[in-house]
C-alpha cells in the first residue's frame, strides 16, 4: 500500500482525508508537526508527502526527501509559495497542487465581512451575549444603490460581483485582463477607488500588486469606504491601513487575510502574549473584523481539496498526464 506523509495535520483533514484514502488504498500518516528541515526524517519510509499553506518545502526538506526516495509533494491548497520549485524541478520531485476548489465559498465569506462591519453583528452580537440591548453605536448602512468596486474578476471575484448585484449595488470592476464576456463594467483603478462605497480585493499577490493599498490608494478613497480583503494580506501595506482607521477613514474594514499571518493563523495562540503591535491593533479597532484565512473554509471546499489531493497522487502513481503540476 503506497504511503503519504501528511504534515500539519488538524482534526478536520484527519476526518476528510482517511475515509477516502481507504477507498482508495492508501496510508496516510497523520503528522501534527509542520514540515520543516527538522521534521522531514518524519517522512521516511513514505512515497509521498501532503503539506498545506505553512508547511516548508524548502531546497534543505527537498533535498532530504529526495534521499528518501520521495518523488512526489502533494498540496492540500492552491498557493505554491512554501515550494522551492527551482530545486524540485533539479531533483525531479514533482510538485501537485489543488488550483480550485470553492470560489463561492471565498466570495460568500467576504460578503460575511462586508455585512459584519457594516451592520456591527460582531459588537451586536457581543452586547445581547450580555443581555445589552442597547442598540446605539450600531447604524448601518444600506448597500441598495451604493456603489460596490470588484478588484479582480477572475473565479472569486466574479462571484462576488453577482452577490452584490443582488444586494441592489451598481458595480464596477477593475483588472489587468478585462473579461469582456463578463457584462462588467470596467473601470481604472483610480476612478473604482474614487467611487466605491465598498472595495472588495479579489486578486493573487505578486511583485507587481504588492501593497496595492496604500497610503495614497487610500488617500482616493471615498471618507467611510468599506474595504474587504479575503485575497492575500501583502495587498495591503498594513500600517498605513491602521493610520488610515485610527484616522476615521473607514466605516469598516474585513480582513481574512494579514501581512504576518504567516506568523500565527491556523494555531491557537490565545494562551500567549500578543506582542505584534499591528496584530494588537487590528484586534482593537471595533470596526476592523479579522478572520484567520477561514474564507476557503466549507464542507464543500474541503471535500473538494482531499478529493483533488489523492486524485493527484493517483495520477502520478499510475504515470498519467498531471494536470495540476506546479512546474
Ligand atoms: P483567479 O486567478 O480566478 O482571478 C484572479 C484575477 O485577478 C484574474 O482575473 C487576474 O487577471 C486578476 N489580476 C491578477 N493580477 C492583477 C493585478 N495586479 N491587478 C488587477 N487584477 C489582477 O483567482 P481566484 O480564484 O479568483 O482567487 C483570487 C485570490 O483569492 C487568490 O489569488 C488568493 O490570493 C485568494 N484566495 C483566498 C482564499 C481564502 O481562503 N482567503 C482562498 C482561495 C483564494
Amino acid at each position: 500500500m503506497k504511503k503519504i506523509a501528511f504534515f500539519d495535520t488538524k482534526p478536520y483533514d484527519r476526518k476528510l482525508f482517511s475515509n477516502l484514502s481507504q477507498q482508495m488504498g492508501y496510508d496516510i500518516t497523520f503528522i501534527e508537526h509542520r514540515l520543516t528541515p527538522e521534521t522531514v526524517s518524519l517522512a521516511d519510509g513514505h512515497d509521498a508527502t501532503c503539506s498545506f499553506v505553512n508547511d516548508e518545502v524548502s531546497a534543505p526538506v527537498l533535498e532530504q526527501l529526495h534521499k528518501f526516495g520521495i518523488g512526489v509533494v502533494l498540496l492540500r491548497c492552491a498557493g505554491f509559495d512554501s515550494v522551492d520549485l527551482k530545486k524540485a524541478a533539479e531533483l525531479g520531485i514533482k510538485v501537485l497542487r489543488v488550483p480550485s476548489y470553492s470560489p463561492a465559498a471565498v466570495a460568500e465569506h467576504a460578503i460575511a465581512l462586508l455585512q459584519t462591519v457594516n451592520r456591527k453583528t460582531h459588537i451586536g452580537y457581543n452586547r445581547t451575549t450580555k443581555f445589552n440591548f442597547n442598540i446605539n453605536g450600531l447604524m448601518g448602512t444600506v448597500l441598495d444603490g451604493k456603489t460596490a468596486g470588484v478588484v479582480g474578476t477572475g473565479k472569486i471575484g466574479k462571484i462576488a460581483a453577482r452577490i452584490l448585484q443582488g444586494f441592489g449595488m451598481n458595480i464596477i470592476a477593475y483588472d489587468i485582463y478585462k473579461d469582456l464576456n463578463s457584462g462588467l463594467h470596467y473601470v481604472e483603478l483610480d476612478e473604482l477607488l474614487a467611487k466605491s462605497d465598498v472595495i472588495t480585493l479579489h486578486v493573487p499577490l505578486t511583485p507587481e500588486n504588492n501593497h496595492m493599498i496604500n497610503k495614497d490608494s487610500i488617500a482616493k478613497m471615498k471618507d467611510g469606504v468599506i474595504l474587504i480583503n479575503t485575497s492575500r494580506g501583502g495587498l495591503i501595506n498594513t500600517n498605513d491601513l491602521l493610520d488610515a482607521v485610527k484616522a476615521g477613514k473607514f466605516r469598516g474594514v474585513g480582513l481574512d487575510v494579514c501581512e504576518k499571518e504567516h506568523e500565527y493563523f491556523f494555531e491557537d495562540r490565545s494562551n500567549e502574549i500578543m506582542a505584534d503591535d499591528a496584530m494588537l491593533k487590528i484586534a482593537g479597532y471595533n470596526n476592523i473584523v479579522l478572520t484567520g484565512h477561514q474564507a476557503f473554509f466549507t464542507e464543500e471546499s474541503m471535500g473538494a481539496i482531499a478529493e483533488t489531493t489523492l486524485q493527484n497522487f493517483k495520477a502520478y502513481l499510475a504515470g498519467e498526464k498531471l494536470v495540476n503540476e506546479v512546474k
